[in-house]
Protein backbone atom coordinates (compact mmCIF):
# COMPACT_ATOMS: atom_id res chain seq x y z
CA UNK A 1 0.00 0.00 0.00
CA UNK A 2 1.03 3.22 -0.64
CA UNK A 3 0.27 6.26 2.36
CA UNK A 4 0.13 10.02 0.14
CA UNK A 5 1.52 12.32 2.75
CA UNK A 6 -0.54 15.77 2.31
CA UNK A 7 1.70 18.89 -0.19
CA UNK A 8 2.39 20.59 3.79
CA UNK A 9 3.29 17.24 5.69
CA UNK A 10 6.70 17.90 7.50
CA UNK A 11 9.81 16.24 8.04
CA UNK A 12 8.80 15.32 11.27
CA UNK A 13 5.33 14.06 10.14
CA UNK A 14 7.32 11.41 7.33
CA UNK A 15 9.70 10.35 10.53
CA UNK A 16 6.68 9.68 12.79
CA UNK A 17 5.13 7.25 10.20
CA UNK A 18 8.39 5.34 9.01
CA UNK A 19 9.06 4.79 12.51
CA UNK A 20 5.67 3.12 13.33
CA UNK A 21 5.31 1.16 10.34
CA UNK A 22 9.27 -0.12 10.93
CA UNK A 23 8.32 -0.56 14.43
CA UNK A 24 5.36 -2.95 13.14
CA UNK A 25 7.35 -4.51 10.94
CA UNK A 26 7.22 -3.44 7.73
CA UNK A 27 9.56 -2.46 5.14
CA UNK A 28 9.15 1.57 4.14
CA UNK A 29 10.15 2.88 0.99
CA UNK A 30 10.12 6.84 0.07
CA UNK A 31 9.31 8.54 -2.90
CA UNK A 32 10.25 11.96 -2.22
CA UNK A 33 7.72 13.76 -5.41
CA UNK A 34 8.11 17.42 -6.88
CA UNK A 35 4.80 18.33 -4.30
CA UNK A 36 4.61 15.65 -1.98
CA UNK A 37 6.26 12.62 -0.48
CA UNK A 38 4.74 9.21 -0.81
CA UNK A 39 5.37 6.37 1.30
CA UNK A 40 5.56 3.10 0.02
CA UNK A 41 4.54 -0.03 2.80
CA UNK A 42 6.00 -3.67 1.96
CA UNK A 43 3.94 -6.13 4.20
CA UNK A 44 0.75 -7.76 4.98
CA UNK A 45 -2.02 -5.21 3.62
CA UNK A 46 -4.64 -5.93 5.83
CA UNK A 47 -2.39 -5.18 9.15
CA UNK A 48 -1.32 -2.39 7.76
CA UNK A 49 -4.96 -0.84 6.81
CA UNK A 50 -5.85 -1.72 10.56
CA UNK A 51 -3.28 0.79 11.75
CA UNK A 52 -5.37 3.54 10.88
CA UNK A 53 -2.30 5.94 9.17
CA UNK A 54 -4.59 8.19 7.98
CA UNK A 55 -5.40 9.48 11.18
CA UNK A 56 -1.89 10.51 11.83
CA UNK A 57 -1.03 13.88 11.24
CA UNK A 58 0.44 14.91 7.26
CA UNK A 59 -0.92 12.19 5.57
CA UNK A 60 -3.43 12.40 2.83
CA UNK A 61 -4.65 9.64 1.82
CA UNK A 62 -3.58 5.71 2.08
CA UNK A 63 -4.26 3.61 -1.26
CA UNK A 64 -3.77 0.03 -1.42
CA UNK A 65 -1.60 -0.83 -5.04
CA UNK A 66 -3.32 -3.50 -6.47
CA UNK A 67 -0.33 -4.72 -8.84
CA UNK A 68 1.86 -7.55 -7.32
CA UNK A 69 5.08 -5.29 -8.07
CA UNK A 70 5.56 -2.58 -5.74
CA UNK A 71 8.46 -0.67 -5.69
CA UNK A 72 8.51 -1.06 -9.45
CA UNK A 73 4.88 0.53 -9.75
CA UNK A 74 3.90 3.90 -11.15
CA UNK A 75 1.90 4.47 -8.02
CA UNK A 76 4.54 4.47 -5.74
CA UNK A 77 6.29 6.98 -7.91
CA UNK A 78 4.24 9.41 -9.71
CA UNK A 79 7.59 10.86 -11.54
CA UNK A 80 9.68 8.48 -13.87
CA UNK A 81 12.91 7.47 -12.54
CA UNK A 82 16.38 8.76 -14.48
CA UNK A 83 19.52 7.03 -14.04
CA UNK A 84 23.03 8.25 -14.08
CA UNK A 85 25.47 6.39 -15.51
CA UNK A 86 29.05 8.44 -15.51
CA UNK A 87 27.58 11.43 -17.02
CA UNK A 88 24.70 10.45 -18.71
CA UNK A 89 20.79 10.29 -17.20
CA UNK A 90 19.08 7.61 -18.76
CA UNK A 91 14.93 8.00 -18.80
CA UNK A 92 16.37 11.89 -19.33
CA UNK A 93 15.18 14.15 -22.14
CA UNK A 94 18.16 12.47 -24.53
CA UNK A 95 17.76 8.64 -26.22
CA UNK A 96 20.49 6.89 -24.92
CA UNK A 97 22.17 4.69 -27.92
CA UNK A 98 24.27 1.26 -26.37
CA UNK A 99 25.72 -0.14 -29.32
CA UNK A 100 28.52 -3.26 -29.97
CA UNK A 101 28.70 -6.67 -31.16
CA UNK A 102 27.15 -9.34 -29.91
CA UNK A 103 30.18 -10.97 -28.41
CA UNK A 104 33.71 -9.76 -27.73
CA UNK A 105 35.49 -11.56 -30.34
CA UNK A 106 39.20 -10.02 -30.14
CA UNK A 107 40.92 -6.94 -29.01
CA UNK A 108 41.20 -5.46 -32.29
CA UNK A 109 37.21 -6.27 -33.29
CA UNK A 110 36.24 -4.28 -30.00
CA UNK A 111 38.06 -1.43 -30.64
CA UNK A 112 37.42 -0.97 -33.93
CA UNK A 113 33.75 -1.23 -33.24
CA UNK A 114 33.42 0.73 -30.38
CA UNK A 115 35.51 3.44 -32.17
CA UNK A 116 32.98 3.33 -35.04
CA UNK A 117 29.99 3.76 -32.87
CA UNK A 118 31.30 6.12 -30.18
CA UNK A 119 31.82 8.31 -33.88
CA UNK A 120 28.44 7.86 -34.86
CA UNK A 121 27.05 8.75 -31.28
CA UNK A 122 26.48 5.63 -29.14
CA UNK A 123 27.22 6.79 -25.27
CA UNK A 124 27.58 3.01 -23.83
CA UNK A 125 29.16 0.29 -25.37
CA UNK A 126 27.91 -3.15 -25.32
CA UNK A 127 29.44 -6.81 -26.18
CA UNK A 128 29.08 -10.60 -24.11
CA UNK A 129 31.91 -11.84 -22.37
CA UNK A 130 30.25 -14.39 -20.75
CA UNK A 131 27.52 -15.67 -24.10
CA UNK A 132 24.30 -17.62 -23.01
CA UNK A 133 24.23 -20.05 -26.05
CA UNK A 134 21.62 -22.57 -27.27
CA UNK A 135 24.21 -24.58 -28.17
CA UNK A 136 27.36 -25.94 -26.00
CA UNK A 137 29.12 -26.27 -29.25
CA UNK A 138 28.93 -22.27 -29.85
CA UNK A 139 31.50 -19.69 -28.83
CA UNK A 140 30.91 -19.02 -25.79
CA UNK A 141 32.66 -15.79 -25.04
CA UNK A 142 36.34 -14.61 -24.00
CA UNK A 143 35.60 -15.08 -20.54
CA UNK A 144 37.60 -12.73 -17.80
CA UNK A 145 39.65 -11.53 -21.17
CA UNK A 146 36.46 -9.92 -23.04
CA UNK A 147 35.94 -8.04 -19.68
CA UNK A 148 39.65 -6.99 -19.70
CA UNK A 149 39.17 -5.56 -23.75
CA UNK A 150 35.76 -3.79 -23.06
CA UNK A 151 37.52 -2.16 -19.84
CA UNK A 152 40.02 -0.99 -22.32
CA UNK A 153 37.73 0.19 -24.76
CA UNK A 154 35.93 2.32 -22.00
CA UNK A 155 39.21 3.76 -21.39
CA UNK A 156 40.53 4.63 -24.93
CA UNK A 157 36.46 5.67 -26.33
CA UNK A 158 35.08 7.13 -23.28
CA UNK A 159 32.23 4.65 -23.95
CA UNK A 160 30.86 2.90 -20.58
CA UNK A 161 30.46 -0.28 -20.99
CA UNK A 162 26.66 -2.79 -20.22
CA UNK A 163 28.10 -6.31 -20.03
CA UNK A 164 26.21 -9.79 -19.47
CA UNK A 165 26.16 -11.83 -15.86
CA UNK A 166 25.27 -15.01 -16.38
CA UNK A 167 25.70 -16.44 -12.86
CA UNK A 168 25.97 -15.48 -9.34
CA UNK A 169 29.56 -16.52 -8.81
CA UNK A 170 30.63 -14.03 -11.16
CA UNK A 171 28.84 -11.19 -10.28
CA UNK A 172 31.63 -9.61 -8.14
CA UNK A 173 34.07 -10.12 -11.38
CA UNK A 174 31.44 -8.46 -13.99
CA UNK A 175 30.85 -5.68 -11.39
CA UNK A 176 34.61 -4.50 -11.33
CA UNK A 177 34.55 -3.95 -15.03
CA UNK A 178 30.75 -3.13 -15.98
CA UNK A 179 29.22 0.14 -15.54
CA UNK A 180 25.69 -1.42 -15.98
CA UNK A 181 25.31 -5.06 -15.29
CA UNK A 182 23.33 -6.84 -18.06
CA UNK A 183 20.36 -9.71 -17.04
CA UNK A 184 19.86 -11.33 -20.10
CA UNK A 185 16.44 -12.77 -21.29
CA UNK A 186 16.89 -16.46 -20.42
CA UNK A 187 17.83 -15.37 -16.81
CA UNK A 188 15.09 -12.94 -16.41
CA UNK A 189 13.46 -15.03 -13.67
CA UNK A 190 16.91 -16.78 -12.14
CA UNK A 191 15.60 -15.42 -8.89
CA UNK A 192 18.98 -15.91 -7.20
CA UNK A 193 20.82 -13.91 -9.64
CA UNK A 194 18.31 -11.08 -9.12
CA UNK A 195 19.04 -10.59 -5.62
CA UNK A 196 22.88 -10.78 -6.11
CA UNK A 197 22.91 -7.89 -8.52
CA UNK A 198 20.08 -6.17 -6.18
CA UNK A 199 23.36 -5.95 -3.69
CA UNK A 200 25.75 -4.76 -5.95
CA UNK A 201 25.80 -0.36 -6.49
CA UNK A 202 25.74 -0.75 -10.32
CA UNK A 203 22.66 -0.03 -12.32
CA UNK A 204 20.70 -3.22 -13.94
CA UNK A 205 19.46 -4.04 -17.83
CA UNK A 206 16.73 -5.99 -17.36
CA UNK A 207 15.85 -7.74 -20.35
CA UNK A 208 12.35 -9.15 -20.65
CA UNK A 209 12.71 -13.26 -20.66
CA UNK A 210 11.28 -14.89 -24.22
CA UNK A 211 8.08 -15.91 -22.50
CA UNK A 212 7.70 -13.39 -19.79
CA UNK A 213 4.33 -11.46 -18.88
CA UNK A 214 4.77 -7.54 -18.11
CA UNK A 215 3.51 -8.67 -15.11
CA UNK A 216 6.40 -11.51 -14.64
CA UNK A 217 8.96 -8.76 -16.17
CA UNK A 218 7.96 -6.39 -13.30
CA UNK A 219 8.09 -8.49 -10.55
CA UNK A 220 12.07 -9.60 -11.83
CA UNK A 221 12.37 -5.62 -11.18
CA UNK A 222 10.61 -5.58 -8.23
CA UNK A 223 13.40 -8.59 -6.75
CA UNK A 224 16.08 -5.95 -7.84
CA UNK A 225 14.14 -3.15 -6.18
CA UNK A 226 13.32 -4.92 -3.02
CA UNK A 227 16.97 -6.24 -2.93
CA UNK A 228 17.66 -2.44 -2.41
CA UNK A 229 18.83 -1.57 -5.77
CA UNK A 230 16.12 0.83 -7.69
CA UNK A 231 18.62 1.32 -10.54
CA UNK A 232 16.78 -1.10 -12.85
CA UNK A 233 16.22 -0.43 -16.91
CA UNK A 234 13.86 -2.23 -18.45
CA UNK A 235 14.85 -4.11 -21.99
CA UNK A 236 12.26 -5.12 -24.42
CA UNK A 237 14.08 -7.66 -26.94
CA UNK A 238 11.12 -9.58 -28.33
CA UNK A 239 9.11 -12.41 -27.20
CA UNK A 240 7.96 -15.70 -28.84
CA UNK A 241 4.94 -16.41 -30.47
CA UNK A 242 3.51 -18.55 -33.34
CA UNK A 243 5.34 -16.23 -36.02
CA UNK A 244 8.67 -17.21 -37.25
CA UNK A 245 9.93 -15.18 -39.70
CA UNK A 246 11.39 -13.43 -37.32
CA UNK A 247 13.78 -14.38 -34.34
CA UNK A 248 11.44 -13.26 -32.18
CA UNK A 249 8.14 -10.83 -32.07
CA UNK A 250 9.17 -7.54 -31.12
CA UNK A 251 6.48 -6.33 -28.46
CA UNK A 252 6.44 -2.58 -28.64
CA UNK A 253 3.00 -2.37 -27.41
CA UNK A 254 5.24 -3.42 -24.17
CA UNK A 255 7.37 0.06 -23.81
CA UNK A 256 4.04 2.16 -23.49
CA UNK A 257 2.36 -0.73 -20.95
CA UNK A 258 5.66 -0.37 -18.75
CA UNK A 259 5.57 3.76 -18.84
CA UNK A 260 2.15 3.19 -17.80
CA UNK A 261 2.65 0.74 -14.92
CA UNK A 262 5.98 1.70 -13.92
CA UNK A 263 8.48 4.90 -13.45
CA UNK A 264 11.29 2.85 -14.67
CA UNK A 265 12.94 3.93 -18.14
CA UNK A 266 12.59 1.68 -20.86
CA UNK A 267 15.07 0.70 -23.65
CA UNK A 268 14.42 -1.40 -26.64
CA UNK A 269 16.93 -4.49 -28.44
CA UNK A 270 15.72 -4.33 -31.93
CA UNK A 271 18.74 -6.39 -33.09
CA UNK A 272 17.49 -9.50 -31.02
CA UNK A 273 13.70 -8.24 -31.17
CA UNK A 274 14.28 -8.89 -34.87
CA UNK A 275 16.98 -11.35 -35.99
CA UNK A 276 17.49 -9.45 -39.18
CA UNK A 277 20.04 -6.66 -39.62
CA UNK A 278 17.76 -4.44 -42.42
CA UNK A 279 14.61 -4.52 -39.65
CA UNK A 280 16.88 -2.86 -36.85
CA UNK A 281 16.35 0.63 -38.26
CA UNK A 282 12.77 0.80 -38.82
CA UNK A 283 12.17 -0.75 -35.43
CA UNK A 284 14.29 1.32 -33.88
CA UNK A 285 12.76 4.44 -35.41
CA UNK A 286 9.31 2.56 -34.16
CA UNK A 287 10.40 2.20 -30.31
CA UNK A 288 11.58 5.84 -29.86
CA UNK A 289 8.50 6.75 -31.18
CA UNK A 290 6.24 4.76 -29.20
CA UNK A 291 7.87 6.16 -26.04
CA UNK A 292 11.56 4.17 -25.58
CA UNK A 293 14.33 5.86 -23.42
CA UNK A 294 17.08 4.21 -25.28
CA UNK A 295 18.66 1.53 -27.95
CA UNK A 296 20.53 -1.49 -27.57
CA UNK A 297 21.97 -2.24 -31.06
CA UNK A 298 24.30 -4.86 -32.63
CA UNK A 299 26.96 -3.84 -34.70
CA UNK A 300 30.30 -5.44 -36.01
CA UNK A 301 32.96 -5.24 -38.17
CA UNK A 302 32.40 -7.31 -40.59
CA UNK A 303 29.14 -9.22 -39.58
CA UNK A 304 29.63 -12.01 -41.68
CA UNK A 305 32.53 -12.64 -40.11
CA UNK A 306 30.79 -12.76 -36.96
CA UNK A 307 31.15 -15.64 -34.03
CA UNK A 308 27.68 -14.86 -33.30
CA UNK A 309 24.47 -12.96 -34.12
CA UNK A 310 26.13 -11.71 -37.08
CA UNK A 311 23.02 -12.05 -39.31
CA UNK A 312 20.83 -9.20 -37.50
CA UNK A 313 24.17 -6.96 -36.65
CA UNK A 314 24.51 -3.72 -38.03
CA UNK A 315 27.28 -2.75 -39.99
CA UNK A 316 29.55 0.66 -38.68
CA UNK A 317 27.71 2.53 -41.84
CA UNK A 318 24.34 1.10 -41.24
CA UNK A 319 24.54 2.30 -37.72
CA UNK A 320 25.18 5.59 -39.08
CA UNK A 321 22.70 5.55 -40.89
CA UNK A 322 20.05 4.00 -38.15
CA UNK A 323 21.11 7.74 -35.93
CA UNK A 324 20.02 9.80 -38.72
CA UNK A 325 16.99 7.12 -38.56
CA UNK A 326 16.10 7.31 -34.70
CA UNK A 327 17.24 11.38 -35.06
CA UNK A 328 14.23 12.71 -36.63
CA UNK A 329 12.05 10.31 -34.54
CA UNK A 330 13.45 11.72 -31.28
CA UNK A 331 12.83 15.39 -32.84
CA UNK A 332 9.57 14.61 -33.29
CA UNK A 333 8.45 13.41 -30.25
CA UNK A 334 10.48 16.00 -28.40
CA UNK A 335 13.35 14.52 -27.22
CA UNK A 336 17.04 14.32 -28.96
CA UNK A 337 20.09 12.24 -28.50
CA UNK A 338 22.69 12.84 -26.10
CA UNK A 339 25.49 15.33 -26.60
CA UNK A 340 23.72 16.25 -30.41
CA UNK A 341 25.08 19.69 -31.50
CA UNK A 342 22.31 19.83 -34.12
CA UNK A 343 19.80 18.83 -32.40
CA UNK A 344 20.20 22.02 -30.10
CA UNK A 345 20.92 23.83 -32.76
CA UNK A 346 17.38 23.27 -34.06
CA UNK A 347 15.74 23.93 -30.41
CA UNK A 348 17.94 27.14 -31.23
CA UNK A 349 16.06 28.31 -34.18
CA UNK A 350 13.31 26.98 -32.66
CA UNK A 351 12.84 29.22 -29.95
CA UNK A 352 13.83 31.92 -31.86
CA UNK A 353 11.24 32.08 -34.19
C1 LIG B 1 22.56 -10.04 -25.52
O1 LIG B 1 22.06 -8.92 -25.55
O2 LIG B 1 23.78 -10.23 -25.54
C2 LIG B 1 21.68 -11.23 -25.44
C3 LIG B 1 22.17 -12.45 -25.29
O3 LIG B 1 20.37 -10.94 -25.56
P1 LIG B 1 19.11 -11.66 -24.88
O4 LIG B 1 19.49 -11.96 -23.45
O5 LIG B 1 18.03 -10.65 -25.03
O6 LIG B 1 18.85 -12.89 -25.70
MN1 LIG C 1 23.41 -11.32 -29.62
Amino acid sequence: MIIVMDAAASERDVEAIRARLTQEGFSVHLSQGVSRTIIGVIGDRTRALRLSLEAMPGVEKVIPILNPFKLASRDFQPENTTIQVGPHLIGDKAVHLIAGPCAVESREQLLETAFAVKEAGATLLRGGAYKPRTSPYSFQGLEEKGLEILAEARERTGLLVTTEVMDTKFVPLVSQYADILQIGARNMQNFFLLREVAKTDKPVLLKRGPSATVEEWLMAAEYIMAGGNNRVIMCERGIRTFENYTRNTLDLSAVAVIKKLSHLPVIVDPSHGTGKWWLVQPMARAAIAAGADGLMVEVHPSPGEALSDGQQSLTPENFRSLVAGVREITRAVGRCLPDNASDRQVEKVASEE
